[in-house]
């Protein structure tokens, strides 16, 4: 999520938003703004600013101008908005896209800073999936084969209590538009889907808080040896499934304690792991407001756990390695929603559901999530606020904070690279010295003048909260 969206974040309860890295995503170095303008000429909405940057030698109090916008076209510096949603910035997601691959792909294999014996940790690749809502059609497969989606068992005809046939002897193609569409609207529970989506996030964040509670039984220790001994590190990206269900994709990573990624005890194994895994996502239960009572809500029965190892050979007969994992990961970071007729803003009036050209599986999630958004019941206008969403209005990535490099640290890597290179001989400043903040002051003034949005749009307001906050980020700078 951008800086901005993380601004609307709603905390916890419904669309929770767990602790995700406060990362900026506008960061304007005054040294860097020629290459912020080359990167742009991708960027869709960039954030227009209008500026100077001055350095002041703190020795005489001498003040000499750096840059100013004035001689820029149009007196403005284009800046990349760096939102990370595909729909909305392609080249700016794409940036992100590649940190996180990266990020991901350190924490499994090493580099950028960790040690390439990380590899060797226990640690696993697991699925942690919403349980059924009622039967929707599904491409089932065995090895490469796709099984008939809901084949009838018996002689006589299937009918739900609509009289609905809820069998389908189909084999369904990847791109079957059927998929994910339940067999019976009527039977289906679109206030538990909605309520799941709505609570994932909570779901993830019990799981992974009760999950020590569980290695520890498992080791036949207590909690507290167990993180004498070990830490949990994670990373998680969501997903939805065809039917509007998110699930969470997650590499799970058992380290010692310490900040120098070293290995846990060998009592602790992938199969300790993949067991503590199962076991903490069966328990896990989270109440929720349904038909003005309280529902348990939890994942599936089946969680799919794979162990990571340089050497091993999963169960499809493909290795699962670390770059398999990084790409697959990566690939969900910058996904939101995309289907066709899903609105990728807020709804704001009921009004607008009826003229969406969505599924009607869709629609009827997010007609369901307007209403628990108005009853008294859940009491929360947030299932309004994420209707558009399904429900899911938490974040696409997150990240526990030793899981390996931080995607500001990438980005800080990227700025001294590109720095060095414009700069062979280093950096100098207006005196012709080589650049050392304490000898010069950098000031820089920056004024929001606009993005590619009108300003009759939501977006106008995500680029203006990402204005501030580049607005902010410069004022720190100025004042350190
Ligand atoms: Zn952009
Ligand atoms: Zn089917
Ligand atoms: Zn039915």
């Amino acid at each position: 999520m951008t800086a901005a969206t993380a601004a609307l974040d709603p905390g916890p309860g419904p669309g929770p938003g767990s602790g995700a890295d406060a990362d900026d995503t506008v960061t304007v170095s005054w040294a860097d703004f020629r290459a912020w303008e080359r990167q742009l000429t991708t960027c869709t909405h960039p954030i227009r600013l209008r500026g100077r940057i001055d350095a002041i030698d703190l020795a005489t109090g001498e003040l000499a101008p750096v840059y100013t916008t004035t001689g820029e076209p149009d007196g403005l510096l284009h800046v990349a908005c760096g939102n990370r949603r595909e729909t909305v910035c392609p080249a700016c997601s794409a940036v992100y896209k590649r940190d996180a691959r990266q990020l991901v792909r350190a924490g499994l294999a090493g580099g950028k800073g960790i040690p390439e014996t990380i590899a060797a940790h226990p640690c696993v690749f697991a699925t942690l999936t919403a349980p059924s809502f009622g039967p929707v059609h599904a491409r089932r497969m065995r090895g490469k084969t796709a099984l008939p989606c809901r084949p009838r068992r018996d002689a006589h005809a299937r009918r739900c209590p609509h009289g609905r046939d809820i069998s389908c002897p189909t084999r369904h193609v990847e791109a079957d538009p059927r998929l994910g569409q339940p067999m019976c609207p009527d039977c289906y529970d679109y206030e538990a889907a909605v309520l799941f989506n709505a609570y994932a996030g909570g779901l993830w964040r019990r799981f992974i808080t009760y999950l020590p509670r569980h290695l520890a039984r498992l080791a036949g220790i207590t909690q507290k040896e167990l993180f004498a001994q070990l830490r949990i590190r994670f990373v998680k990206v969501a997903e939805y499934q065809a039917r509007g269900v998110v699930h969470f994709h997650a590499v799970i990573r058992l380290d010692a304690p310490g900040e120098d990624y070293q290995p846990p005890p060998p009592a602790y194994t992938h199969g300790l792991l993949c067991d503590a895994i199962g076991q903490a996502a069966a328990a896990v239960a989270l109440p929720a407001g349904h038909h003005d009572q309280a529902v348990m809500l939890g994942f599936g029965p089946q969680t799919d756990r794979r162990p990571l190892r340089r050497d091993t050979i999963v169960s499809t007969g493909k290795p699962l390695d670390a770059e398999a994992v990084a790409n697959y990961i990566a690939k969900y970071a910058t996904k939101t929603l995309t289907a066709p007729g899903v609105p990728d803003t807020r709804i704001r009036h009921a009004s607008e559901i009826g003229g969406l050209r969505c599924s009607a599986h869709y629609r009827a999630m997010i007609t369901t999530a307007w209403e628990l958004g108005a009853r008294q019941a859940t009491g929360d206008a947030r299932f309004r606020q994420w209707a558009h969403m399904l429900g899911y209005g938490g974040h696409f990535l997150t990240k526990s904070r030793r899981y390996s490099v931080t995607f500001g640290q990438l980005r800080a890597a990227r700025t001294s690279y590109r720095r060095a290179q414009r700069h062979p001989g280093g950096e100098r400043d207006p005196w012709g010295r080589p650049l050392d903040e304490t000898v010069v002051l950098i000031l820089t003034t920056w004024t929001y003048a606009g993005t590619d949005y009108s300003t009759a749009t939501p977006g106008a307001e995500l680029a203006e909260a990402s204005a501030a906050r580049a607005r902010e980020h410069h004022e720190q700078a100025a004042a350190q």
